[in-house]
């Protein structure tokens, strides 16, 4: 397959780990005889450096003219006392707004070698956790009418069906490659968009036979996600249920270095990065870990190219190569680690069809 892949590597630690992502994606290329053009393109400080703005329209149209889209991070403290409108994030925002992506991935998985790492108990995690919060992007309280009045205030939260359709049918897709369980998560014992989302996704659901659908208030998956979160497989919810959830899910795994993230939009094209920031007290300085870059690129393979060998080829050598008692600094215990580049050899080698 010929990939056309633009890379944004940002600010901070963002070049040391898109750098291990080229070279997993290359060796991915290698193995499976696929093709892959780069495009460069700057967003946030450097972009600001550059041409005094976070984001340019001609860096936006690069971008937009690849497939697919992997970003390493973007900010620093040298551009904390900008104006609001020049700030790198800013950048950021630009790229998911000028993409039209609404819908947002986040997985959280606990590898046994590492479940020391997270606050939850041994006995809580004992069954496993691997999960996938599907939230919606660009719908919802968060971009619906908000108005001060004399005595108060108001914010809209409204859904169209169609705005539900799109998302819970990536929903059920991405649950037929996994353990086949999609948990809508709402508040349909009180809003009625709630209900909205509920009606929609168990009509869609009937397309969907092998997929077990399920349904959860908000406030119980919140309190299950800490408790019991093996019930989980595919939790699919609104914008700001996801927001809030997608980062409790985070916290539970105890590792910012090794968290993926996707956004896509109706067509295979998407936007591929790690969560977590762009760590400026470790740029430069071989450190960061690359998972989290490296399982984005994994994530990038799956829901934009479709080519799920590939994208678990990458998982599995990361996998192997954590038992192997591979570690950065961040997920060290006793001080045996290796740095960036060392690390996305070690995964690089471990990668086989
Ligand atoms: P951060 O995620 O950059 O760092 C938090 C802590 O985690 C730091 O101690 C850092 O060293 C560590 N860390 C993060 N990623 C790591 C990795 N891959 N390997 C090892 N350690 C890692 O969050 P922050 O310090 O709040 O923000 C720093 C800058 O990043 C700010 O300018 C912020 O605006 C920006 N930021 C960008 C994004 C993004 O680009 N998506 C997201 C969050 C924050």
């Amino acid at each position: 397959m010929d990939m056309r892949i633009a890379l944004i590597p940002g600010d901070g630690i963002g070049p040391d780990i898109v750098r291990e992502g080229v070279k997993i994606l290359n060796k991915t290329a290698d193995l499976y005889g696929h093709r892959i053009e780069y495009v460069e393109v700057d967003a946030g400080g450097i972009s600001i450096d550059k041409y005094g703005i976070p984001l340019t329209e001609d860096n936006l149209e690069k971008a937009k003219s690849a497939d697919a889209v992997l970003l390493g991070a973007v900010g620093g403290p040298k551009w904390d006392g900008m104006p609001g409108d020049k700030r790198p994030e800013k950048g950021l925002l630009g790229l998911r707004s000028g993409m039209g992506l609404f819908c947002n991935l986040r997985p959280a998985r606990i590898y046994p070698e590492l479940s020391s790492a997270s606050p939850l108990k041994d006995s809580i995690i004992a069954n496993g956790v691997d999960l996938i919060v599907f939230r919606e992007l660009t719908g919802g309280i968060y971009f619906g009418k908000k108005e001060r009045t004399s005595d108060g205030a108001y914010d809209v939260m409204s859904y169209t069906e169609g705005e539900i359709v799109r998302i819970a049918r990536k929903a059920f897709e991405a649950a037929r490659l996994r353990r086949g369980r999609v948990t809508l998560v709402d508040k349909a014992n009180v809003l009625e968009t709630s209900r909205l989302w509920r009606e929609t996704v168990k009509k869609l659901s009937a397309d969907y036979p092998d997929v077990e659908l399920d349904f959860m208030y908000v406030d119980n998956a919140s309190m299950q996600l800490v408790r019991d979160p093996s019930h989980f497989d595919v939790l699919l919810t609104e914008n700001m249920f996801g927001d809030i959830l997608s980062d409790e899910a985070s916290q539970i795994t105890g590792s910012i270095g090794m968290l993926p993230s996707a956004s896509l939009r109706d067509d295979s094209f998407g936007m591929y990065e790690p969560i977590h920031g762009s760590a400026p007290d470790i740029a430069g300085k071989n450190i960061a870990n690359p998972i989290a870059t490296i399982l984005s690129c994994a994530m990038m393979l799956r829901y934009s190219f479709s080519l799920e060998d590939e994208a678990r080829c990458i998982e599995d050598a990361v996998a192997a190569s954590l038992s192997d008692g591979i570690r950065t600094s961040d997920i060290a215990a006793g001080g045996n680690y290796i740095g960036t580049a060392e690390c996305g050899d070690e995964i690089a080698r471990r990668m086989q069809r």
